[in-house]
């Protein structure tokens, strides 16, 4: 089993968030699913950046891309990179996006801003990860297993 950091963390800067997330990258070494919380702007991307750096990807390519939905990138896994922001929602979309074919995939990373989307598509065993905007550049990181 992959040893994730799990628990309460503060960050008092990008850069805060983006090592704790290469933490989490580095030590991943079986499948996994990160759904990233937050408001826009909180900082989603910015850990799934760091969380890609920690696959050895580069973070210049992991970005919330204007016209596609679903990034994938090779590294040390294979990371797929969702931002779900621009669909309307719900588990017919998603399908429709072949997320269930990508879930499938053996030894791939994936990381969900706006699992709110998914609606009632579940993801069993993922990583919740939860960004709060304390004010300025403090970011409250919260991240769980979900059973
Ligand atoms: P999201 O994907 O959640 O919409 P982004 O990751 O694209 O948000 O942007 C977060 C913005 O907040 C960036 O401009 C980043 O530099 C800034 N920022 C300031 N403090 C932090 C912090 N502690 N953690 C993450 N980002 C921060
Ligand atoms: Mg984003």
């Amino acid at each position: 089993m992959s040893s994730i950091p799990t628990g309460q963390f503060v960050t008092r800067s990008a850069e805060e968030t983006f090592d704790l997330a290469y933490r989490i990258g580095e030590a991943i070494n079986e499948p996994a699913v990160f759904l990233l919380q937050g408001d826009l702007g909180a900082g989603k991307t910015v850990f799934a950046k760091g969380l890609g750096a920690g696959l050895d990807i580069d973070p210049a390519e992991v970005n919330s891309p204007t016209f596609t939905i679903v990034n994938r990138r090779d590294g040390r896994m294979r990371l797929y990179h969702l931002d779900l922001y621009r669909i309307a929602g719900g588990a017919n979309e998603v399908y429709d996006l072949g997320l269930d074919e990508i879930l499938a995939e053996p030894g791939t990373v994936v990381v969900i801003e706006w699992p709110e989307r998914l609606g009632t598509f579940a993801i069993p065993n993922a990583y919740q990860v939860m960004i709060d905007d304390l004010g300025g550049d403090e970011r409250s990181v919260g991240i769980q297993r979900e059973i």
